[in-house]
């Protein structure tokens, strides 16, 4: 992430002309990217601590603002005791106190053997009596300027009491008078991280605040006042300072507000880049059919409507002068490679070259099996480009791509290496996109004149996050299945039934199935998983000897592609695996699938998992196997995949079950990040800000109207000046 952005700040400012104020002294922006550390209190190491809490653009300092963007989640209430009411043991209080004393705590030897060492306590005088402020590893000359003798403090915690006197231990909060006043009685509480209390982030925070001034307006004005939204400024005092703990919540206008700039910034952005793509640099590609015909009649079956949809969708988009910029979603086996394929052929048809990528050698050699039996009734040979063809093989490859006389090309990263050309390209393939960095998608693209771009996936993205990920991106969906499949029959089980697992096992074996056995990867680390499959591996071949095998990720390739190979030629009939196996492994006769702590996967994974069975006509089934005891969500998850065999529904339920972050994983997705928006819950204001980023642009292209420069203030907020050019495809 920190790198992505790092790289991105090489692209311009999105070719917007340099307005005059932007980025120079006086710049209204200046004090709040300024960084944290220019604050008062706030040195080195306590920047060092904030940076791993609240982040910053970079990897490198945080800014003021990232401070403010560290919104509270909740408020802890501080009302003043003013009436000399009896303290009462483990209530919290606040309490108005004048400072007596400093009393450091005696000498050591006398302390008890406390980790802490002595306590430093400040004696205070309530109206009820004494008081004694207790801090343990005291720094001693903070405390003195906090807290200085004679004067009056508010002071906030918990009262505890030892022997016969009252103490708060490590008060969360020490304020004068005044600021209390100011701030009022309600106190923003903070997620926190270790070595940083609630008060000394509280403080840092509030002193960020001070950095905040009006900024000239961006939004709409009068859409402003329906929402009955604050000011961006307003909204951030609101949720550092509340004044009722509903301004807190993340629905709040404050809250909704910031979220709403922050999409409203990333719709921009989209549309800036695809304006500055799209238009002349656009080509119509217009296939008259005449590769299709043989190709679609030597099908043993017909199209479904599903399929007949997508293809003219994206027929109308070759056919346009506009550069295409399409995502087709299906579920796995509905028939995607298909529509991919006939797309190609219409490049072909009028001269120029078409590429499909893949993530995997495996999935890559696949494709260019597949598309090899596809495309022969065409009289059509696509060449395979990966990172295992070298040498002569290779730049004979390369040389046909660069003279055009390959048409096709199947591939995976290898297809970007530089000394790959191509004569013209037209239509690049990308499946499985989400694998794949978004930068790489646009190199791609790159490799052709204004190379039409679809992008297929077998994880349905919820519209949601297809609207946050790709703006006006445009859809087609193959939500049919072919006829003739026979949905997966999904059980689930606890693992601890292992015994009764493993005789349904031998069963299926002795009817001739062939299973697969997935293990999980416990944690970010890829041997844990290996470890796993090894073990299970190890147990299974003691049941049932040498048909079972084992693929994993740090297999050596050949050993690898020798285990599916012996897999798929049913030499071995139980292969356990790890989710190497996830993407698009094909194996039509293998019937069963076993998925060994289901739980630990998301459900979208499981879905996809599920899928390397069922692509024949015979019945399949999955068998979830789950370690006890297991979460509310966990057991939500395995529900819905045992209810529903559609993607589609399943990535909704996905999204509402586990959050936008956690479905894609920004990291593989390329999506943004976003800080202050949660799509969980701001999810509906993601269509307005597409249109409003739509009609802005369309009435004011460069940004150079007073509302237009406003808005660059919002670009550079939300650093969409620069870092979403890696998002340039969508
Ligand atoms: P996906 O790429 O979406 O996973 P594929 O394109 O690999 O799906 O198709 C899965 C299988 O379904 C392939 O064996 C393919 O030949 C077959 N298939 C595709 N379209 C149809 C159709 N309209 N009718 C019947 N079978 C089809
Ligand atoms: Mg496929």
């Amino acid at each position: 992430m920190a790198k992505d952005v790092a790289n991105s700040r090489r692209f311009s400012n999105l070719g917007l002309p340099a307005s005059s104020s932007v980025g120079k002294p006086g710049d209204a922006l200046g004090p709040l990217l300024a960084p944290a550390r220019t604050l008062r209190g706030i040195g080195p190491s306590l920047a060092a601590t904030l940076a791993r809490l609240v982040g910053a653009p970079d990897g490198a300092e945080p800014r003021c603002l990232d401070l403010l963007w560290h919104l509270p989640h909740g408020v802890v209430e501080r009302r003043l005791q003013t009436h000399a009411a009896a303290l009462v043991e483990g209530e919290r209080v606040t309490l108005l106190v004048q400072v007596q004393q400093h009393q450091p705590g005696p000498p050591s030897r006398w302390a008890p053997r406390a980790r802490a060492g002595p306590p430093y306590k400040v004696r205070c005088l309530t109206e009820t009596g004494f008081l004694h402020l207790v801090f343990f590893r005291a720094r001693v000359a903070y405390l003195r300027d906090l807290l200085p003798e004679g004067e009056e403090r508010i002071v906030s915690g918990r009262l505890a009491r030892f022997g016969a006197e009252w103490q708060i231990v490590h008060p969360e909060l020490i304020a004068p008078l005044e600021q209390f006043a100011r701030t009022g009685p309600l106190q923003s509480l903070y997620s926190l991280t270790h070595g940083l209390s609630q008060r000394r982030l509280g403080r840092c925070i509030a002193a960020a605040v001070t950095r905040l001034q009006p900024l000239p307006e961006w939004q709409d004005l009068v859409w402003l006042k329906r929402q009955r939204w604050p000011s961006f400024e307003g909204a951030l005092r609101c949720l550092h300072e509340p004044q009722r703990a509903a301004d807190v919540g993340v629905d709040s206008a404050a809250r909704r507000r910031l979220a709403y700039d922050e999409l409203l910034a990333s719709q921009l952005a989209l549309g800036l880049i695809r304006a500055r793509e799209g238009g002349a640099a656009g080509r119509a590609t217009a296939g008259d059919g005449r590769l299709r015909r043989p190709v679609l009649a030597a099908l043993p079956f017909r199209l479904t409507a599903a399929q007949r949809r997508a293809l003219l969708e994206i027929d109308g988009d070759l056919g346009r002068p506009e550069r295409m910029l399409r995502l087709l979603q299906g579920d796995v086996g509905s028939g995607k490679t298909l529509v991919a394929a006939l797309a190609m052929l219409a490049a072909v048809e009028v001269g120029a070259q078409a590429a499909l990528m893949a993530p995997t050698e495996v999935l890559a050699r696949q494709h260019h099996a597949t598309l090899a039996r596809l495309l022969a009734p065409a009289g059509l040979t696509p060449r395979l480009l990966t990172g295992r063809e070298r040498g002569t093989g290779r730049a004979r490859v390369l040389a046909a791509l660069k003279r055009g006389a390959s048409a096709i090309v199947v591939g995976t990263h290898a297809l970007f290496q530089d000394d790959v050309r191509f004569a013209d390209l037209a239509l690049a393939v990308i499946d499985e996109q989400h694998r794949f960095g978004v930068h790489q998608r646009l190199e791609l693209a790159a490799k052709g004149r204004a190379s039409d771009l679809l992008v297929m996936t077998a994880t349905p993205i919820p519209r949601t996050l297809v609207l946050a990920l790709y703006g006006d991106m445009a859809v087609s969906e193959l939500r049919e299945k072919p006829p003739g499949r026979s949905p997966v029959r999904t059980r689930a089980m606890p693992l601890a039934r292992l015994d009764e697992i493993t005789a349904a096992v031998r069963r299926a074996l002795e009817r001739g199935e062939q299973l697969y056995w997935v293990c999980p990867t416990i944690s970010a680390d890829e041997d844990s998983g290996r470890a796993a499959a090894e073990a299970r591996h190890a147990v299974l071949r003691r049941h049932f000897g040498e048909i079972v095998g084992l693929v994993h990720g740090r297999l050596p390739a050949a050993e690898k592609d020798r285990a599916m190979h012996d897999f798929a030629r049913g030499r071995l009939r139980l292969l356990v695996a790890t989710t190497v196996i996830e993407v698009g492994i094909d194996v039509p006769q293998a019937g069963v699938i076993v998925i060994e702590h289901a739980e630990r996967f998301g459900l979208a994974q499981l879905h996809q998992l599920r899928g390397r069975v069922g692509r024949g006509v015979r019945a399949s089934s999955c068998l979830l196997l789950y370690g006890e005891p297991l979460s509310p969500t966990a057991r939500a998850r395995l529900e819905v995949l045992r209810g529903t065999d559609d993607g589609f529904r399943i990535a909704e339920e996905d999204l509402r079950l586990r959050g936008p972050g956690e479905v894609l994983g920004t990291r593989q997705s390329g999506l943004p990040a976003l800080r202050l928006a949660d799509l969980a819950v701001h999810a509906d204001l993601l269509a307005p800000a597409r249109d409003d980023a739509r009609s802005i642009l369309g009435i004011d292209r460069g940004l150079d109207r007073p509302r237009g420069r406003a808005l660059r203030y919002l670009l550079r907020l939300f650093e969409r000046d620069g870092a979403i050019a890696y998002l340039g495809s969508g």
